[in-house]
């Protein structure tokens, strides 16, 4: 395929805003810690090993892509730091949230004992564990005690360092799906003047006829025409950069295009000259 009028895909400097270090992204940690505490009560009747933490990570990933999305950040720093920032949001958050959950219960469990005391004097015999009295110590006691790994291959108690380990993997769990997403959604260009995100603008089927049309203009070969069934043209919010054709069959690439050819000007206005008047051939 001749290439040699390849216009390139948009890759203008995306400047950081203060808006998106110092508002969205602190978004993005709040939102961490609402899935932290989330994950927690939800981990209580629903929790299976490895499923759960990458079930974890995936909603994020869409929740952190969306919000940058809807929000317009394109800075790819900010995006990862909020990812980084999140991702130990909600891991932090978890135990911290089991934290204060164990402490609460142990302070319940002291003033039922504390009151059985009163009533019974020295009936009441034994003592109660303290309450843990930091997040480092409660997790300390957590590991020593134990983690209980049920798998489909049998259940075993990971102790110690191992318990660690399968906290740390736990979060890596968490991290990876989330990472993949991101790293995805940054992959569509993002206008740094006008400050948003290319998406589909005008989409629809094309018959034949307007299929080879739209091959002549771009000088391509005229057998690249056959199996062209839909366009998208694809540009930022203000249109001030290059606009992106996508030629494809059946909800599919076409075979032998490219997924999004970029088009300069001149192109640009013959592409839409030429969609236009197939749209008004097909009017009444
Ligand atoms: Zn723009």
């Amino acid at each position: 395929m001749d290439r040699t009028n390849e216009v390139l895909a948009p890759a203008g400097r995306v400047r950081a805003t203060w808006w998106g270090w110092l508002v969205w992204l602190p978004g993005c940690v709040a939102l961490g810690l609402l899935f932290a505490w989330t994950s927690v009560e939800v981990s209580t009747r629903f929790s299976p090993l490895l499923v759960f933490p990458l079930m974890v990570g995936l909603v994020l990933g869409a929740s952190l892509v969306s919000l940058a999305r809807i929000c317009q950040v394109g800075h790819r720093a900010t995006v990862w730091t909020a990812l980084l920032l999140s991702v130990a949001a909600v891991v932090i958050g978890q135990h911290w949230f089991s934290y204060r959950a164990a402490r609460v219960m142990a302070e319940q469990d002291l003033l039922q004992y504390q009151k059985a005391q009163q009533a019974f004097g020295e009936l009441v015999a034994g003592r109660l564990p303290a309450a843990p009295s930091s997040m480092r110590e409660y997790l300390t006691r957590q590991a020593d005690h134990g983690r209980r790994l049920e798998t489909t291959f049998g259940s075993w108690t990971a102790r110690g360092p191992a318990a660690w380990l399968s906290w740390v993997l736990d979060g890596l769990l968490i991290l990876l799906p989330a990472a993949v997403m991101t790293w995805m959604a940054l992959r569509r260009p993002f206008c740094g003047q006008c400050r948003s995100w290319y998406a589909t603008r005008r989409s629809g089927p094309v018959d034949a006829e307007t299929a080879r049309r739209l091959i002549d203009v771009l000088e391509w070969p005229a057998e690249n025409a056959a199996g062209v069934t839909h366009f998208r043209l694809i540009s930022c919010n203000g249109g001030c950069g290059t606009t992106g054709l996508a030629l494809s069959c059946k909800g599919r690439a076409a075979a032998n295009l490219p997924a999004v050819t970029w088009l300069d000007d001149q192109r640009r206005s013959q592409v839409v000259a030429v969609l236009d008047g197939a749209t008004a051939a097909h009017e009444p």
